[in-house]
């Protein structure tokens, strides 16, 4: 997690307490971060906005799975088939790379490249093993996820969730009973996922055990506007379109209208994206969103964005926004054998030429004799859809029996319905927690050579340190006031800081350099003579000072939270 633009980041992050290299005291392990207690109070703040959005503004509803799943899980998701990355083993010193990041300056999309034509580019390019210059051995698949055992033995095979999304997917049906059975049904779930990532070397960037926020919204295939769309449509919005490498600013309303976003409710997510991330404090100028290619799309997604930030490490991906079609709850359907479906009532009843379930009487009686009459009734209760292989398998008298097609038959029929069952479809705003915190602080981050002085210019509701708090000397009673004022300010929502050593200036220095965006002081004018009962409170950013009374600073600090310029005080 170096850092080229001015000072060093991360031996601040590492010296103020944001983020540890985990297990250092043993050496340490490659993509494994601590979070410190400014850096845990920080991604708490990041994580509160998001929430602030999506179940303040947007009302969706927030849940919390288990991140050991069984094996069935990923099965049916395709990673344990797909979730591959493509590895080479030197063949002198055996370290492994990825295949793909070693010929990232000769291709312009090297992750779609084979296994033979990475054997073929390595050969072409002379590319050799970048820890010690050997000859690199024959490019191969790698599984991401780590993998381990639910339960003594090896009876049952788990692994750690790549994502959280899979969580708030195998419980579809209880969140759609949860919202009596209606669309659209917004969910968002934050929480570790696990990649065994094969060389990770880019800090935060790309870990091992990483934080995600993703938002799953279940829509109506047929309705994939947002009631909200109108309030943002003529706002602009920096897309590079998969048409070409240009990067255009264009109203949201005009990506939509000129084909270029899918649809009305993703393009709302991408724009909440960049409503969000401004917020946080990214730079607008080094934020922009990517549309996938089309042979970097997974397969079945409909339309893909990635948010991309401009870092030291060159434009990366924090963010990727997806409609993702009916491919998800398709798959848990047919995997687990559940109707995943939503029930779509019609204004009116409709008649309609639907599929349905017959039995065929005459094979039947005689092969069930008495029970028969039981099996056609509930084998006509039966959907289409429950035919797997043209088998159809039914409850009876707590037994199950499967029958094939001499059996049942599917029929067209006319009939008044009342609705029709559509698999929702699901558009996902995946944010990476831990590449957004270190985007933040990297875009926060002010390193003024001269003076060596350096500023985290950090948006007030993202700093994990609110207000510095100090008496000028720890003497006269200035101590006892600036303590009274700390106790009235600190929360947990509020962190407060109180220093009473060392000079005024490097005080402010220190809380400064962790993005404190205000700094009250005590000083013997606020226990004596016109100015009694008044202290002063310093603004990061300006340096600007002004009085205030003490008993109002608890009052004061709220309202700058709040969005209060400093300036109008
Ligand atoms: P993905 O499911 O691959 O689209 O990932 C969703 C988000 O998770 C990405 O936009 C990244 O911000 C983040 N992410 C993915 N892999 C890692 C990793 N190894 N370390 C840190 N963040 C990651």
């Amino acid at each position: 997690m170096s850092n080229d633009s001015g000072g060093d980041l991360f031996s601040l992050c590492r010296r103020r307490g944001f983020v540890w290299p985990s297990f250092e005291l043993y050496g340490g392990v490659a993509g494994m971060y601590d979070y410190g207690p400014l850096g845990s109070n920080m991604r708490n703040n990041i994580v509160e906005v998001w929430r602030d959005i999506y179940r303040g503004r947007e009302g969706f509803i927030e849940i919390d799975s288990e991140t050991v799943n069984p094996r069935e899980v990923f099965k049916a998701s395709g990673h344990v088939d797909e979730f591959a990355d493509l590895v080479t083993y030197c063949k002198g010193c055996e370290a492994a790379s990825r295949a793909d990041h070693l010929v990232k300056e000769f291709f312009d999309n090297p992750d779609v490249l084979t296994p033979k034509e990475l054997d073929e580019a390595f050969v072409k390019f002379k590319v050799k093993c970048p820890e010690c210059g050997g000859d690199l051995g024959p490019v191969e698949e790698f599984n991401l996820m780590f993998k381990t055992a639910i339960g003594p033995g090896s009876s049952r095979v788990g692994y750690l969730r790549p994502e959280t999304a899979q969580g708030i997917f195998v419980n579809y049906l209880n969140l759609y009973r949860y919202n009596r059975e209606k669309l659209p049904l917004g969910v968002i779930q934050t929480g570790r996922g696990y990649r065994n990532e094969i060389a990770p070397r880019q800090g935060m960037i790309r870990m091992r055990e990483f934080n995600m926020m993703e938002v799953e919204l279940f829509v109506d295939p047929a309705d994939k506007g947002w009631i909200r769309f109108p309030e943002i449509e003529n706002d602009p919005i920096t897309l590079v379109p998969n048409t070409g490498t240009e990067t255009v600013t264009m109203t949201v309303g005009e990506a939509v209208e000129k084909g270029i976003i899918a649809n009305k409710v993703l393009a709302y997510f991408v724009y909440t994206t960049q409503q969000f991330l401004t917020r946080l404090g990214i730079d607008p100028k080094r934020l922009r969103f990517r549309q996938h290619l089309r042979d970097e799309m997974a397969h079945y997604a409909m339309d893909c964005w990635d948010a991309e930030v401009l870092l030291s490490y060159g434009w990366i991906e924090i963010t990727g926004i997806a409609d993702r079609g009916c491919w998800d709850l398709s798959r848990h359907a047919e995997f687990s054998g559940t109707d995943l479906t939503h029930f779509k009532k019609f204004d009116e009843p409709k008649e309609m030429e639907i599929d349905k379930v017959k039995a065929k009487h005459k094979a039947l009686g005689p092969k069930f004799k008495e029970k028969a009459k039981a099996i056609a009734e509930i084998m006509e209760t039966k959907l289409p859809s429950d035919v797997r292989d043209g088998k159809l398998a039914l409850d009876l008298e707590d037994n199950e029996i499967v029958l094939d097609g001499e059996f049942f038959e599917v029929v067209k029929v006319r009939e008044k319905v009342s609705g029709e069952r559509v698999v929702p479809h699901v558009i996902e705003p995946s944010h990476g927690l831990d590449r957004i915190f270190y985007s933040v602080l990297e875009h926060s981050f002010a390193y003024d050579k001269e003076n060596d002085y350096t500023v985290l210019r950090l948006a007030p509701e993202v700093a994990p340190i609110k207000a510095g708090i100090f008496p000028l000397m720890e003497k006269d009673g200035m101590d006892a006031l600036a303590m009274d004022i700390y106790k009235k300010v600190h929360s947990p929502s509020t962190e407060a800081y109180y220093d009473g050593s060392g000079t005024i200036g490097r005080r402010y220095a220190r809380m400064d350099e962790v993005g404190t965006p205000w700094c009250i002081t005590v000083d013997y004018e606020s226990l004596d003579g016109p100015l009694k009962g008044t202290v002063t409170i310093r603004d990061r950013d300006t340096a600007a000072q002004k009085r205030i009374p003490a008993d109002s600073v608890p009052d004061i600090l709220r309202l700058l939270l709040s969005g209060r310029q400093f300036d109008s005080l």
